[in-house]
């Protein structure tokens, strides 16, 4: 993910090397160039926008470095407004004072949020925590049997509305919110202190799927709603993400499938279109294959 952009800004911060002062015309050229590199790897045009000015104003501005030549002045200030889109600072789960912090996960379908439910009980896990997985996917057959698979792989708990069935439709009792609020309880019983609350995803953006999730998110009152995004989706995510943060207002972002080699600029722009903080980052199908989102850190790599 991000080869083609890294490669692309590179080659332009490359172009400076051995100019001892930078013109007008030098940065309006360079500006372009990563206008250009930002376009084709799938950034949202407003996001576009906002960091070339950013960019140009501050190449031009007062912020000169004396230590610094031109290149790597304009490699600093991409850094720093790279980092500024993905979200600033690192933004860590918010822990609740008291009883099970809970989180819920919401996205499409496919988004990869059955299996980030595995990787985040795994890694709370590894740090002390006692997580629980509750399934509340009720949609999609089979949804609860995979909660589980995954839950194992982990070596993580999982409350289901019926343990061990195929197929959750045979549950007639199945209620998404009310497995949910019993996830919670039995939680707080058992002295659970992380609840990760697994929910449907449709296709595409869907009414009756955003009420859904709201009912869950009013029903459970979670610390953290967790988008999960896939970043192969291309120019979509901005609009998806759009559509479930006025839905159930989320308040962290997951991209998921960084491992693809898709060009990733439309995940890039998610933090920034929705004003919402990427919180991780799943790159594999592995319980493993899960890291903490570090703006800087991905700034840096992006620009490597
Ligand atoms: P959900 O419908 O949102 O619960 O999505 P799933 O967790 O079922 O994931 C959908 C598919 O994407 C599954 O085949 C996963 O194995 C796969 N998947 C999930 N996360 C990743 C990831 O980070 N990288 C890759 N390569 N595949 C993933």
């Amino acid at each position: 993910m991000f080869n083609s952009l890294s490669d692309r800004l590179t080659a332009t911060f490359k172009n400076l090397r051995g100019k001892g002062k930078l013109s007008e015309a030098d940065v309006d050229a360079t500006v372009r160039e990563i206008r250009r590199a930002l376009l084709d790897a799938d950034v949202a045009v407003p996001v576009v926008r906002e960091f070339t000015a950013s960019v140009k104003e501050r190449a031009l501005g007062a912020e000169v470095n004396e230590a610094l030549n031109p290149a790597q002045q304009i490699v600093k200030i991409v850094n720093s407004q790279l980092q500024e889109i993905l979200g600033g600072e690192t933004r860590r789960i918010r822990m609740a004072k008291t009883g099970p912090t809970v989180i819920m996960l919401a996205g499409l379908q496919g988004a990869g949020k059955t299996t980030l439910a595995g990787k985040l009980g795994y890694w709370l896990k590894s740090q002390g925590h006692r997580p629980l997985l509750v399934a509340s996917d009720l949609q999609r057959p089979n949804a609860v049997t995979q909660l589980q698979v995954v839950g194992e792989r982990a070596g993580v708990p999982v409350w289901a509305p019926h343990p061990g069935t195929t197929s959750e439709f045979d549950d007639p009792t199945g209620d998404p919110v009310q497995v949910a609020r019993d996830g919670v309880a039995q939680a707080r019983a058992k002295l659970f202190d992380v609840v990760i609350v697994d929910t449907a995803g449709r296709l595409g953006v869907d009414q009756a799927l955003m009420a859904q999730a709201r009912d869950i998110r009013d029903a459970v009152d979670p610390q953290e709603v967790l988008f999960v995004i896939d970043a192969m989706i291309g120019q979509d995510a901005v609009q998806t993400a759009q559509a479930f943060n006025e839905g159930v207002d989320f308040t962290g972002v997951v991209l998921s499938k960084l491992d693809g080699d898709a060009r990733g600029g439309a995940a890039l722009s998610v933090a920034s279109v929705t004003g919402k903080p990427i919180m991780f980052a799943s790159t594999g199908e592995g319980v493993k294959d899960f890291e903490q989102f570090h703006p800087d850190r991905m700034a840096s790599r992006i620009l490597d």
